[in-house]
């Protein structure tokens, strides 16, 4: 161990059993214009308790920090001037104080990071190398807002704290062993072997799911579950005894639900016309479809739903319909590929706290033989379906920062370099 500028670097990997040594584990989730951070502390042999939750958000604008315990107690904000948190590193930098102070002057023992796109090779935690970077660099195009945001502070801790290791999570792994039919488009199989496959996304939270519906719903967990993620980014997946056979994503995090700001599937024409006969170039089509469509472009209010909720305007009616409209197509399309359907589970932000999507949208699934507890569901139970309904309906809050910090461990613990063979 040595000090680094009062921060305590930690052992490299091949020092020994890192797991031994009783600390912490940051995760980071950094965005465009947001680095998130959680910090977890090692619990018993597997165990992790959460110590801390952050953000460092307006990035290069209004940088501002605030950090709050476990308990929701605020325990730090910060705001700087623009041009003082002007990049991810100097945003990542701002974080590392904190944490060094708060940890009197040690750092964490290792950084588990969300990975947006793992591509065709990464169907399981990484632990980071320069090479393993590289690799990741070239998967930018599949996920051109959100990968290189990812990897920024990667980089920045593989150049400045390299004794720490650091393991890349990807929101693709989960998906990796949908059967060949999910996984393909029909295009000609050069396209395929170059990677153009449905991935799926959002893959740590619907891990997350499979992971807890034993304890919570245990009558789902060898069934045929359709988790329904609706965040400001929002995907379903098709789980069957815990494993991701299908999802609405895929090649990009374009495709599926509408979302907040992206349009969900749409005819890839649509795309040619712009180019052909509006004339946008391929950055503008990029700007339009990650950015203006969705939940915003619909209503032409806002990508937020709790906004729209609280409109009596008719656009954000119409908007708030064809999200819950969607979410029952793509229900059908995935019981489908089930061959049936015994549970739905509603998560993340939209998920977790909007009673009235999810009455909605459970409404329109009567057919399913969905019945909706309206008091459960007012009151974000976890069960949110009637004793008598066919299909056990759950709200189950996702987790993927918890998810990111076990992957850390046990990739950490198996010393794994976790990289698999270019599949045939
Ligand atoms: P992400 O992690 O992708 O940013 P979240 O899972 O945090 O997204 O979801 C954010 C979205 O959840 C918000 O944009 C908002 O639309 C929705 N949301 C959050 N809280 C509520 C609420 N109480 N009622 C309705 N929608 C909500």
């Amino acid at each position: 161990m040595r000090d680094r500028g009062g921060f305590r670097a930690q052992p490299a990997l091949d020092t020994g059993s890192v797991v031994a040594m009783s600390d912490t584990i940051l995760v980071l989730n950094a965005g465009s214009s947001s680095i998130k951070f959680q910090l977890f502390a090692r619990n018993g042999s597997s165990g992790l308790d959460r110590l801390l939750k952050g953000q460092i958000e307006g990035i290069g604008v209004n940088p501002n920090l605030t950090v709050k315990s476990a308990a929701g107690e605020v325990l730090s904000e910060n705001r700087w001037p623009g041009a003082e948190v002007g990049s991810v590193p100097l945003a990542l930098e701002k974080v590392v104080h904190f944490l060094s102070d708060h940890l009197g002057g040690k750092l964490p023992v290792a950084v588990g990071h969300r990975v947006v796109h793992g591509g065709i090779r990464f169907s399981v935690p990484v632990i980071i190398t320069a090479e393993i970077v590289a690799e990741l660099e070239k998967f930018v195009p599949l996920a051109p807002l959100h990968q290189p945001n990812n990897l920024a502070p990667i980089k920045t801790i593989l150049e400045r704290l390299p004794e720490i290791p650091q393991v890349a999570c990807f929101d693709t792994a989960f998906h990796r062993g949908h059967p060949e039919l999910a996984d393909r488009y029909a295009i000609p199989e050069t396209l395929y072997r170059e990677g153009v496959r449905r991935y799926g996304f959002h893959g740590l939270s619907y891990e997350y799911i499979a992971s807890r519906l034993p304890s919570v719903a245990q009558q789902l967990a060898d069934g045929k579950v359709i988790v329904a993620h609706l965040g400001s980014g929002a995907s379903m997946c098709a789980l069957n005894k815990g494993r991701s056979i299908d999802s609405t994503m895929g090649f990009t995090a374009l495709d599926g639900l509408p979302m907040g700001t992206r349009p969900g599937q749409l005819d890839a024409g649509i795309v040619l016309y712009l180019l052909q006969k509006n004339g946008l170039s391929a950055t503008q089509i990029e700007r339009l479809l990650y950015n203006e469509c969705g939940l915003k472009g619909l209503s032409g209010i806002s990508n937020d739903v709790r906004v729209l909720l609280g409109s009596d305007d008719p656009r954000a009616r119409l908007a708030l319909d064809y999200f819950v409209h969607r979410i029952a197509v793509m229900t059908g399309a995935l019981a489908a590929a089930l061959e049936g359907i015994d549970g739905f589970i509603f998560t993340a932000g939209i998920g977790e706290n909007a009673p009235a999507i999810r009455e909605a949208v459970m409404k329109r699934l009567a057919w399913l033989g969905i019945e909706v507890d309206t008091q459960a569901n007012a009151s974000n139970s976890p069960l949110i379906s009637t004793k008598s309904s066919r299909i056990a309906c759950w709200v189950i809050p996702t987790d993927e920062e918890l998810m990111i910090a076990r992957h850390t461990l046990d990739c950490l613990a198996a010393h794994k370099t976790c990289v698999p063979e270019l599949p045939q």
